[in-house]
């Protein structure tokens, strides 16, 4: 029995894969105990061309990816099933039941369970600008940082078991402006205007990004590429993964890209720390 455990508390369905899926893939292949919540049932999701019939029953074929998708990365997956809420301005925003507008004490609570119950020494979550500035991710990082002290205190939320647990350290998915620079001139090269992007022309990569000083840990996973390629693809209404990177041999893709970075939010370290690792020795 291994006795090294993580949980990431992450948005949408794909949101492992897409997200830090070849870190989840490494710590799994080094024998810890990976536990990945999804908060919402990805509704608002856009849908890729060619699954226009997916639409009317997203929920369900998301729910089948994602369940496919965490097999492969070899996690455990918990569902919150909160409505998915839109990127800024989308009308998805204003139903009662879109994750960002339900109770937020309820949705610490959730974490706080699953802390409770999992012992995780490391808890992951979006940072606060969600990476691209996605509510449902900005609203992950709102509930997950106070569940993360929450779940250690046994003042709060006394009625939620087994006991108080509190994690060692608590990180941010985030990728340095360095990356996104490199990025918007391959855009620009393409003929592409980086400051709207995305599927409603909203997301400006130009804003995207965290000085590079501030992204603390690196974590290396190109030895296991090909399970997140294969997580990744299984998000097929998403688009697969399947990258603008397709014209690139892999061995320059997995040096550019086969590494995921964090933001070290606690215990705190200054500006410039660096690390390779997210569990402590
Ligand atoms: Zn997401």
């Amino acid at each position: 029995m291994t006795n090294k455990r993580l949980l990431a508390v992450l948005a949408h369905p794909d949101d492992e894969s897409f997200g830090p899926g070849g870190t989840f893939a490494r710590y799994v292949a080094e024998g810890v105990d990976v536990h990945i919540a999804i908060a919402t049932d990805g509704v608002a999701g856009s849908v890729a061309d060619g699954y226009e019939d997916a639409l009317h029953e997203l929920v369900a074929v998301r729910t089948k990816e994602l369940d496919a998708a965490t097999e492969i990365l070899g996690v455990t997956l918990h569902k919150f099933c909160y409505r998915d809420s839109g990127y800024i301005n989308d009308p998805a925003n204003n139903h009662p039941d879109a994750f960002i507008n339900t109770d937020q004490h309820e949705a610490i609570g959730k974490v706080v369970q699953l802390i409770r119950e999992i012992q995780p020494q490391v808890v992951i979550t979006h940072d606060e600008t969600g990476g691209y500035f996605h509510p449902d991710h900005i609203h992950c990082w709102k509930i997950t940082t106070p569940a993360f002290f929450a779940a250690g205190d046994p003042e709060q939320y006394p009625e939620i078991g087994p006991a108080p647990f509190q994690p060692e350290r608590l990180y941010y998915t985030a990728f340095p402006n360095s990356m996104v620079k490199f990025y918007t001139i391959l855009l620009r090269l393409r003929g592409k205007d980086p400051t709207a992007q995305g599927k409603n022309k909203d997301i400006d990569f130009t804003k995207l990004g965290i000085p590079p000083n501030k992204i603390h840990a690196r974590i290396d996973w190109r030895d296991y590429w090909d399970i997140k390629m294969a997580a990744s693809a299984q998000h097929a209404s998403q688009g697969g993964g399947t990258s603008q990177s397709r014209n690139m041999p892999t061995w320059l893709q997995k040096r550019l890209f086969a590494k995921d970075t964090f933001i070290r939010a606690y215990p705190p370290v200054p500006d410039g720390f660096k690390e390779t690792e997210l569990f402590p020795k």
